[in-house]
């Protein structure tokens, strides 16, 4: 009868097809009404979980499509899961503390046309964090730190990689963004631990 009302009813049955409609569900259901065929549970649980899944993909792909306060937090993080950061964090609880400095710095970065002087260095800048990590002569010899162990551990094409990414992209790789670089899942863990915890070195080195 619901079906048939398209009523604002309220109650068990009508709260069911609203939630079906707002996940595209609800040709599921007609289904079953006319022909009496319903997937198993297994299949049912599996079609809920992917419909809501693309659902979520979607509402959040267009909240951060239309927010520029996202634009850059989407060169982190843009799909639907952990950040690499609680991945890494789960083999190197040690250094968890930091690793969730970076997280809280991902969820803060904004895109700003503010300029700003560096009290150390003295240089004009629009972009904090990228001036700390790739810039500031305070946090210098971290940064020569960090290229040396690169350098070290991984190939030199990673190497000439990075440097020949643009210093926006290059400063949201640092943080744990995607990498447009195919280096082996155990690599991969190791790069953005160490570029996690030079990072945070920096972000307290500048602060003192
Ligand atoms: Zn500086």
């Amino acid at each position: 009868m619901y079906l048939l009302k398209e009523s604002c009813q309220t109650g068990f049955i009508p709260d069911i097809v609203r939630i079906l409609r707002k996940y595209d569900l609800f040709n599921q259901l007609l289904q079953y009404t006319s022909d009496t065929v319903f997937p198993s549970s297994s299949k049912w649980k599996s079609i809920v979980y992917k419909a809501v899944f693309n659902w979520e993909e979607l509402m959040m792909y267009n909240r951060m499509n239309n927010d520029s306060d996202f634009s850059r937090f989407m060169l982190i993080q843009d799909v639907i899961s952990p950040h690499i950061l609680w991945t890494v964090a789960l083999k190197f609880p040690e250094h968890l503390s930091k690793l969730s400095n970076i997280v809280r710095l991902c969820t803060d970065l904004r895109s700003t046309n503010l300029i700003e002087l560096c009290h150390f260095c003295g240089f004009l800048h629009d972009d904090r964090i990228s001036h700390i990590v790739l810039h500031c002569t305070k946090t210098e010899s971290l940064r020569d730190d960090l290229w040396c162990l690169i350098s070290a551990v991984f190939d030199i094409e990673f190497s000439v990689f990075l440097h020949s990414l643009s210093e926006y992209n290059l400063i949201h790789v640092l943080l744990g963004g995607s990498l447009p670089y195919r280096l082996s899942p155990s690599d991969h863990v190791i790069f953005v631990l160490h570029s996690a915890i030079f990072v945070d070195k920096m972000l307290l080195l500048y602060q003192h």
